[in-house]
């Protein structure tokens, strides 16, 4: 009989797992301390549990983290872990530090189906959802990671290094939902990480429907990859544009924000040069997103090999930022960090053994075809994950 891993389950599931076993549900609480919050995963040392009980959980569970393949930290101090998801995948996970926060950025999948042209993790391709423990063992991991770090010795056990997560890693977190709610839960959870629903956010290309549904079963902030003011534009970068348009994506941005913890959504906007980021980009946008209260994050392109994309000048991006900033939004440029070791958005490149056939089908089509090649192969990639 193989072990459960406790690591895949939310307080309201180790409570069956718990019950199943004839013990009390609050097993959990103590449980889920132990793991999550202390970092324990001996069952040996969790001491306020019973011998016998301790020893039946040794032959029943197990804690399995996932494995750390390379750790790499930036000059500025940014951090960036390889974790294998098996002999040949692994996804990365990213800490920036800052003066007031302490962001993780979290992977949800290993690979993405949903081929966004500008993204390196889209380019990849898609090879299979992460379960909930290694979701949630990014975050006991940086945990770990950062804990043992000199720098960092002088806090105490309450204070949090990690204050900020955002699922901004590879991968569509939306496409994962049942997995990602239940690692969500973890995260929000104080007897776990017992961080602030504002201080958690997910973000997604525009899978509608699933943000219906987080917005019921668990909603936290709120960002969209919305990158492009109109369908045409959209439909060519963001091709999940095509099965829900711009304005089915903008009444799920108002109608999430009926329920969210705060009380806008942020627009990521890829700045790419020539692309999408002239003045009547800017002025489009304005018009499109009026119905929703909403900040923008610009994000300078970053670059990857083949991407066939350049950055948006200094001057483009701050002109367009000028002309949202005039209708008094709250408009941020997100700054790269950990630039040296490739950590930037959108960079992040894992390792993915593509099981979608994407990359092996654009080198071996000649580049007029298969654009047209290419979108079929993404529609049936992307009602299997949507539906
Ligand atoms: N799949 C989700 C979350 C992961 S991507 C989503 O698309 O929202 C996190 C952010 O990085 C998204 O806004 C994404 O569009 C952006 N991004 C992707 N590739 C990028 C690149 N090369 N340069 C800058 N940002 C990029
Ligand atoms: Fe997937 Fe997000 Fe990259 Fe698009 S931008 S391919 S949705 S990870």
């Amino acid at each position: 009989m193989s072990l459960v891993n406790l690591l895949d389950l939310d307080q309201p599931g180790l409570a069956k797992f718990f019950v199943e076993l004839g013990e009390k549900p609050f097993r959990a609480k103590q449980v889920m301390r132990w793991i999550h919050h202390f970092g324990m995963i001996d069952f040996e040392q969790m001491t306020d549990i019973a011998k016998p009980l301790r020893e039946k959980l040794a032959t029943l569970a197990e804690v399995r983290l996932p494995e750390v393949k390379v750790e790499q930290i930036s000059d500025d101090g940014t951090r960036k872990w390889l974790i294998a998801a098996d002999a040949s995948n692994g996804i990365e996970s990213v800490f920036i530090p800052e003066d007031e926060r302490g962001t993780l950025c979290i992977s949800s999948q290993v690979g993405c189906a949903l081929e966004c042209t500008f993204c390196s993790t889209g380019r990849q391709g898609f090879n299979r959802n992460l379960s909930v423990a290694e979701i949630i063992g990014q975050l006991w991991l940086a945990n770990h990671a950062l804990r043992q770090d000199p720098y960092y010795s002088q806090l105490s056990s309450s204070d949090r290094i990690i204050s900020n997560v955002v699922m901004m890693g590879m991968g569509e977190p939306l496409a994962n939902f049942d997995n990602v709610v239940t690692a969500l839960n973890i995260m929000l959870d104080d007897s776990a990480y017992g961080l602030s629903r504002r201080r958690v956010t997910v973000s997604t290309s525009g899978l509608v429907p699933a943000m219906d549904r987080l917005r019921d079963e668990c909603p936290v902030a709120l960002a969209v990859s919305l990158h492009a003011p109109n369908d045409a534009l959209r439909n060519e970068i963001v091709p999940i544009n095509r099965k829900y348009p711009l304005k089915e994506l903008m009444a799920a941005c108002q109608r999430y924000l009926e329920k969210a913890p705060r009380d806008f959504v942020t627009f990521e906007y890829v700045m790419l040069d020539g692309v999408n980021d002239k003045p009547e980009h800017a002025r489009q946008l304005l018009s499109l997103v009026k119905d929703v209260p909403c900040k923008f994050n610009l994000i300078p392109f970053n670059p990857f090999p083949d991407s066939g994309y350049k950055t948006s000048s200094r001057d483009n991006i701050s002109r367009f930022r000028d002309i949202l900033m005039q209708e008094e939004y709250v408009v941020t440029t997100r700054k790269t960090r950990g630039d040296d070791i490739d950590a930037a958005c959108g960079q992040l490149a894992g390792q993915v053994q593509d099981k979608t056939r994407r990359v092996e089908k654009r080198l071996s089509i000649p580049i007029q075809v298969s654009q047209e090649i290419d979108q079929s192969a993404n529609q049936t990639t992307m009602d299997d994950l949507v539906n």
